[in-house]
């Protein structure tokens, strides 16, 4: 098969009848790029588990376009649904809902619920009002870092997809928070840019009070997602990431660390890519950066955020990058 990449503007119409004819279209949102298919359609979602490598029981996120269409697709919604909806909207908030039986299993992974979610992009959003509703999830093959760039799905998908729409780099960098409302009481599943501290008010919880995060995880949490085909660390400071930099070097191994700009003093000569100079640049950069880095190193030492909110939905996601490893 032969992968086109188009600006996402002139290539809608050809994605909208790929999506229709039950193929697969990736397309660009604000966390990461998504690779979507027809959600009512069992046959086509059953493409994207095959293009990605995807495990089955791993259920997948449908997109809407407007808070109306989450009718279609789940029931019982409670009315915090809506209150979160007015707020976090489209944006990088994924809420977990009693499922509608119109959604097929494979969607699911055979479970009673439904992830949805209203990506902060305008391409995806008329692409979802026309092709509604849209499976998806990242764009990358199972266990990669996911791509935040239409070039990272291509050189994940290559031969696998027939479209991806080019919509430039992602705005957030890393992938959506998942909410649960099916549970009792409200719980994240996934960290990520809409925290904890952001979603308390809403939900009648106490901020800081720890109720909304639970030590719960969405199914696809256990896997080793994000990985880099390097070998990786997270530094525990600078100081020991140059110690164990200039270690790596003095073997002929090809080390390069992922740190933003405020350690540039305590980092010197020493090869690295930057990760901007805040939070939000570091969420940004980081999936970027570690594609970057497996290119050309075979060591990757990445910056450690500490703190609470987005720092450590950050995080999350590194420590599962360099698979819980140190120095
Ligand atoms: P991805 O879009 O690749 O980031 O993957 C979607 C994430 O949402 C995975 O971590 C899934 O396990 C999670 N997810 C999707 N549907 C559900 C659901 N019904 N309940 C809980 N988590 C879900
Ligand atoms: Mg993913």
């Amino acid at each position: 098969m032969i992968t086109r990449i188009i600006n996402a503007k002139e290539g809608l119409d050809d994605a909208v009848s790929l999506i229709k004819n039950g193929e697969l279209v990736v397309f660009p949102t604000e966390t990461v790029y998504g690779l979507g298919a027809n959600a009512y359609d069992a046959a086509a979602v059953k493409k994207i588990f095959e293009a990605k490598g995807r495990p089955q029981d791993n259920p997948l996120i449908v997109h809407i376009s407007r808070v109306e269409e989450v009718r279609e697709i789940a029931r019982d919604i409670p009315e915090v649904f809506y209150t979160l909806a007015e707020r976090f909207m489209p944006g990088a908030l994924t809420v977990v809902l009693p499922r509608s039986e119109r959604i097929p299993d494979i969607v699911t992974a055979g479970g009673d619920t439904v992830a949805v979610r209203m990506p902060d992009n305008a391409f995806a959003r008329e692409l979802i009002a026309r092709s509604f509703p849209l499976a998806a999830p990242s764009a990358n093959r199972s266990k990669h870092v996911s791509p935040t760039s239409a070039k990272h799905v291509y050189d994940d998908l290559k031969g696998k997809v027939p479209l991806i729409l080019d919509g430039g780099e992602c705005g957030v960098g890393i992938e959506s928070t998942v909410l649960d409302l099916t549970s009792g009481s409200p719980v994240i599943l996934r960290p990520g840019a809409v925290t904890a501290e952001m979603l308390a008010p809403y939900l009648g919880v106490a901020p800081g009070s720890g109720k909304v995060i639970g030590t719960a995880k969405s199914p696809g949490m256990k896997y080793e997602h994000y990985a880099p085909t390097a070998e990786a660390y997270a530094a525990l400071s600078a100081e020991s990431a140059a110690a164990f930099y200039d270690r790596c070097a003095a073997e002929g191994r090809r080390p390069v660390l992922l740190f933003r700009d405020i350690h540039a003093d305590v980092l010197g000569e020493r090869e690295r890519i930057s990760l901007g100079v805040s939070v939000e640049d570091f969420m940004h950069s980081v999936y970027s950066a570690l594609r970057t880095a497996e290119k050309d190193h075979d060591v990757i030492v990445v910056e450690t955020l500490t703190g609470e909110g987005r720092a450590a939905s950050v995080m999350n996601r590194v420590m599962k990058a360099v698979g819980g490893k140190t120095v």
